[in-house]
Parts: C-alpha cells; structure tokens; sequence
C-alpha cells in the first residue's frame, strides 16, 4: 500500500471503529511500520494505547492477525472490548470447548475473523495444524516482557516464541510490553530473534495519576485516613495494597466493619475465590480489593480511580506497576502510599533474605529516596527509569504543598543526646519516649528518668519526632543498626551535629495538609478542559445506564463505555443520535447499540436539571 493512503485509510477505520479522532504519539509510526512489513517492538505505559498499534493493522489487512497473551482474563477481556465496537475477535482457549475452538479456527480460515487471540503455548502446538491457506496477516506479542529472565514475570512458554520468524518469515511480529524496567526491554528483540525490529518508545509518564506519601503516621491515623479517602473516593474502584497475605484480610474485614464493600484477594486463596473477587471487581459490583501484589496481572479494567499503598512496596518498579492500575482511561486517578520505620525494617529483612541481598538493598534504597523526596515525586519516578523532565509535574503532594524548610539544629541535637546517653542501644521507640518523658514503665526501671535529655522534647507528638527522626535517618545523621536489634547509631556526620559544627535543616512535618484527600481534581486535560464541567448527577445516571446495559450484556461495564466517555457525555448532553454519534470514543456500532439508552438518559436529566 502507498503511503499516501495508509493515514486516511487508519484514521477512518479509528473513528469509524473506535471513534477516536487521532491518533496517541507514536501509534501511527508503529502502524505504518508492520504495513509494510517490518518488526517492531511497543514500548508504552498503560493506558498509552498499545492496542490499538495492531489491531489497526489487523483491520487494514488481508487475513488474520494473531495476539499472543499470557492470560486467559486479558484475551477474554480484549475479545469481549473488541465485539463490543464490531470488530470481529476471537480467542482460542482451554476454557472453551473443543468444537466450539474448531469452529473458531474455521471461521478464521474463512477470512471471518481479523484478530485471533491466543496463548503461546496453545499456539505453538495449534500451529502444527494450520495449513498454507491460513493467512496471518501479523504476530502481535503481547506482555512481551514475559519472554524475559530478568523480568519479574518470566515465562517459559515465551521463549518458544522465537521459532515465529524462522517459520513465517514474511509475517511481520510486534512485541509490545509496558515494562519500565530496561534490562527486560533490552532483552525482548533479542529473545525473539527479531534484531531489525524498530523501537517505538513513548514517555513513561502518567501525567492523570497524582502520586501522594505519608510518611511515619500511626497505625491509627493510618486508617482513619485511609477511610477518610475511601469516603471520599465513594462509588469508584481501587485497589488497596497491603505487604501480607494476613493485612489484606484484616485490612478488608475492618473496612467492611466500617460499612465499605470491600474484600481480600491474595495467591493463598482458593482459585474459585480469587476468581470471584476479580469479576466482581471488574463488573463494578465490588469497589474496593485488599490485596498483595498477586492482584493486578490480568486486570484490564480501565476505570480503577485510585491505588492506595498501606505499606511501602519493595521497589520503584513495583509501585510504578500498581500504581499504574489506576487511571488507565486517562482520568484522573489518585495513588497514596504510606511508608514508615516499621516498612523499612520489614523490607530490609525481605531483602536480606532474599538470596539477592544487594540487588534487592539497592533497589529498596530507591524506592525510599522516592518516598523521602522532597522534590517533584513524577520527577524522582521518571529519572529512575531514566526519563528526565524539565519542569515539576503539578500534580503531586511535594508540588502541591513544598514541604517548609526549618533550622532543626537544636532538635536534632536532643534526639542525638538521648541516643548517646542511652550509649546507642535503644531503638527509635525509647528514644522517643525519652525525648517526650513518657513515664513508661521500662524506661523508668532503666533509670531513663534521669537523664537530661528525658522531657526535652515534650511539645511534639510522638508522630512528629518519629517523623523527624526518619528525616535524620535519610540525612546520614543516624542510623539503623538493622543486625542489632535496629537500635539507633550516631553517625560521623551526626557527631558533628551534635557538636554544633554542622547545621540542619528538616521539612515541617504536617501530614494532615499534605494528605490525598483533596476531592477538586485540576488535572489537565487536553482539549476536554474547554467544555464546560461534567454535572456530577448526570455522570451517576450515566454509571446506572451503563451499569444496566453491562449487566444485561454479561460483560463489565468499562468495556461498554469508560468512564472518560461518560464524562464527554455528561459535558456536550447528546439528545440525538447524530450527536451521539460525534462523540469522542463512539464509534458506528457503538452508537447504533446504545445512543437510545444514553440520549434518553441525558434527555431526562435536562427535564429535571433545566440549564440556566
Ligand atoms: P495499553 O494497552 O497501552 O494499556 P490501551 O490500548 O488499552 O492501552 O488504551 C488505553 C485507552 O486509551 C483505551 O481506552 C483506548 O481505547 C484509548 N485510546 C487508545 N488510543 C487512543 C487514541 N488514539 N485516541 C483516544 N483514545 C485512545
Ligand atoms: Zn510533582
């Protein structure tokens, strides 16, 4: 095909499929570049639009095009995402019946069906079956970070992938994966032995989420925020992280205590369980899912809202990946972590048992600078995947609220003293106590009373000196003894502190203003910052709408509408089909389904709520 036609051609079949007006960066090249015949490797974040770069293709072409995913959950989910804009989609699988795949695999020798959805291990030996007369018009790969050893979700079945262009050498193969992590990316076109392929690689960035952390707040607070945040964020989806398979389950029994739906998910459980969590979650039926990393891969719903993290993960790439859950229709999303001594302490210990003790120390050393900045948070994400930014991100807690600088000399000097006094083998809760002369019991019969440091820092709270001393942690000022019962060590750097040779400087502590909890969302918005706000009302019957349909079509409702369409909805109120029609994300079938359901929605609403 000439390229003069490709553009028009691909911008067609996006509005007419998709009803998207143009293409995302990058999405276009990719594109152009398997139409005529080439290799290529996606990198995207979530949410970047990966999808799209080969099922464009698969619609321009003669023949089918066959999508290589680990999981049964993504293939169903794309599938289904796929049939609902009339695009014909099938997937070939274990959970249907053998004559029912039969017929799949006809229908595709028919020329019936453009993109074949397929496990690697199920396509390698299906293949030995298919003739000369099945036309594959291209491979897409997709997580081809599996394909990886040094990524954290290797599978073996991937690497078998590289036999395709031996066998088709004429059939272009895209790899696609939203991988951060470099040594993995490094490693995809290699493993799949295709060395020409071309590198599509947009920003990592995901500029919709707005990233907080609270450091250091107690286990009380801890909740009472997160329930304040919940509350908040009440009728939309989030995941809540915890470390341990135990915390998910008390994290969730003590929320639905509260009055929250919600409920555990961890890899103890029993498949059927898990299984039933995960629909339910994905049909909006289930708000809220306590989790461990188990939850997630596989999780394609595109309007999760929010991703709290009760715990500090154990890396960068770890948070990146669950953070990255939420948000992916481009909405605004909330994450929040919260991070303190006990998770550094825990994490250390992981780490140290892990077998990889100083790759794993490393990294959690990285994560914790992110949680300790006290710069742009986006700015400290980004430079660890080494993406650079030249401007803060506006839309994290350190941008939003700087921290205020104080002279901490002084203070710091106390803590330092009582650490000396107690010959450095008390841990941070002692010395805290000392500072604030709790009058506890052990720390009387230790003869703690009489120290002269023992009250000096009574006008703190305990919070706020543990939150400070963490400071001093990060500061080289004090340190862990983690191999001695974490008591707390005065540094080189901390004895000229203490001896009033170097001053310091620490952030406020005032966790309560910098909190996530702020309801008005100012993130930017492309072109939909022009229209006029969505009516919240209007947005909620929309969700009933949706709902409704959802659940008389068996699928979840994200795949009849995001929620970004229902918001472009709710802001340009189309009463009539033509209207509807235009909309962004409202493509032919789409429109001839539900611009009924959705015009009458809209119509009734403006009878009750007359614009002024
Ligand atoms: P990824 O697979 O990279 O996570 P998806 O392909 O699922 O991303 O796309 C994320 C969302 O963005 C989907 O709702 C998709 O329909 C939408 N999208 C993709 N490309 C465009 C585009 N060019 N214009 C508008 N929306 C798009
Ligand atoms: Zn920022």
């Amino acid at each position: 095909m000439n390229n003069s036609d490709l553009k028009p051609r691909a911008l067609g079949v996006l509005r007419r499929f998709y009803g998207y007006n143009s293409f995302y960066p990058l999405q276009f090249e990719a594109i152009q570049c398997v139409m005529q015949g080439n290799d290529a490797v996606i990198l995207m974040p979530t949410g970047g639009g990966k999808s799209l770069c080969f099922q464009i293709p698969a619609l321009l072409s003669d023949g089918c095009a066959i999508i290589i995913s680990p999981l049964l959950a993504l293939m169903k989910d794309q599938v289904d995402a796929l049939q609902a804009m009339g695009i014909p989609a099938a997937s070939v699988n274990s959970a249907q019946s053998d004559s029912f795949n039969r017929q799949v695999i006809e229908q595709v020798y028919a020329g019936r069906i453009k993109l074949l959805y397929i496990s690697p291990e199920r396509l390698l030996t299906e293949i030995e079956q298919w003739s000369g007369e099945m036309k594959i018009s291209l491979f897409a790969i997709d997580e081809a970070h599996c394909i990886s050893q040094w990524g954290h979700d290797f599978r073996p079945e991937y690497t078998q992938l590289a036999t395709l262009r031996q066998r088709f050498p004429s059939v272009p193969i895209m790899a696609l994966t939203a991988t951060a992590d470099r040594l993995t990316r490094d490693d995809i076109s290699r493993q799949l032995g295709i060395p020409n392929a071309r590198l599509f690689m947009t920003s990592f960035d995901r500029p919709n989420i707005r990233l907080n952390v609270v450091s250091n707040i107690s286990s009380t607070d801890k909740m009472k925020m997160i329930t304040r945040f919940i509350t908040a964020h009440r009728g939309e989806s989030g995941i809540i992280y915890c470390l341990r398979r135990t915390d998910t389950e008390k994290m969730a029994t003590r929320l639905r205590s509260l009055g929250f739906n919600a409920a555990a998910f961890h890899a103890g459980m029993p498949v059927a369980e898990k299984e039933q969590v995960q629909t339910a979650f994905l049909n909006d039926d289930l708000p809220i899912v306590c989790a461990t990393i188990a939850f997630g891969m596989g999780i394609n719903k595109s309007n999760v809202r929010w991703v709290i993290h009760s715990n500090m993960p154990k890396s960068i790439e770890c948070y990146y990946q669950e953070i990255g859950r939420a948000g992916r229709d481009g909405m605004p999303a909330e994450a929040l972590m919260f991070y303190s001594f006990g998770d550094v302490i825990t994490l250390k210990s992981l780490a140290q048992d892990s077998g990889q003790e100083a790759v794993n120390m490393n990294k959690l050393r990285r994560m914790q600078q992110y949680a300790e900045s006290n710069v742009c948070r986006r700015r400290t994400l980004l430079s660890y995947f080494n993406e650079h930014i030249d401007h803060d991100c506006g839309n994290c807690d350190v941008c939003l609220n700087p921290p205020e600088r104080f002279d901490a000399t002084t203070l710091c000097q106390m803590a330092l003293s009582a650490i000396v006094r107690t010959n450095q083998r008390e841990g941070v809760t002692a010395i805290i106590d000392i500072l604030r002369g709790s009058g506890k019991t052990d720390i009387i019969a230790k003869g703690y009373d009489k120290l002269r440091t023992y009250g000096v820092g009574r006008d703190l709270s305990f919070a706020t000196w543990n939150a400070y001393l963490l400071q001093m942690l990060q500061m080289g000022i004090i340190d862990v003894a983690y191999d001695d019962y974490n008591h707390l060590h005065v540094t080189p750097f901390g004895w000229e502190v203490l001896k009033g040779l170097k001053q310091v400087m620490l952030s406020k502590f005032s966790y309560t203003q910098r909190a996530a909890t702020t309801k008005e969302k100012q993130t930017k918005q492309s072109s939909l910052d022009e229209m006029p706000p969505a009516d919240k009302g209007l947005f909620e019957r929309l969700k009933e709408t949706r709902l409704a349909i959802a659940r008389a079509q068996h699928v979840p409702p994200y795949i009849v509408f995001s929620d970004r369409v229902l918001d472009v909805i709710a802001r340009n109120l189309p009463t009539t089909r033509e209207e509807f029609a235009s909309l962004y994300g409202i493509g032919e079938k789409k429109t001839e389904m539900y611009w009924l359901q959705f015009t009458a929605t809209v119509r009734d609403y403006l009878a009750t709520h007359p614009r002024g």
